[in-house]
């Protein structure tokens, strides 16, 4: 007869063969091992997505502001992550991070603005 193996201490499992480990104690385990990384996932995100929408909202001065991506980056904007995007009526991209956003520009220039309350 073949026998299971534990997925969390590798320990042959006795009994029903449908049974993943060998105790409580080890599916326990390798559930909260499972959460937390998908946890530490979603806290590294949103910790891009709120320095993100920092750095945009400290580069804006007034309605708009144009400035250099390099600027951007140096603060150390990941341009990988987002909210969501919008497209104007004149066919244009807006990249969001909550509710800053950017339009990259010819040149490596980037337009920042904030979504207008409605
Ligand atoms: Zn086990």
């Amino acid at each position: 007869m073949e026998t299971k193996k534990c997925e969390e201490c590798g320990e042959a499992i006795k009994g029903r063969i449908d049974k993943k480990f060998c105790s409580d104690l080890c599916r326990n385990s390798f559930n909260n091992k499972l959460n937390s990384d998908s946890n530490n996932l979603v806290r590294n995100i949103n910790n891009i997505l709120r320095k993100n929408r920092r750095i945009l909202e400290e580069s804006l001065q007034g309605d708009k502001t144009t400035l250099p991506k390099q600027k951007l980056l140096d603060k150390g904007f990941n341009f990988n992550y987002h909210t969501n995007q919008s497209i104007t009526r004149n066919n244009h991209t807006y990249t969001f991070c909550y509710e800053f956003g950017y339009l990259p520009l010819e040149n490596d220039i980037i337009l920042v603005v904030k979504k207008r309350e409605k």
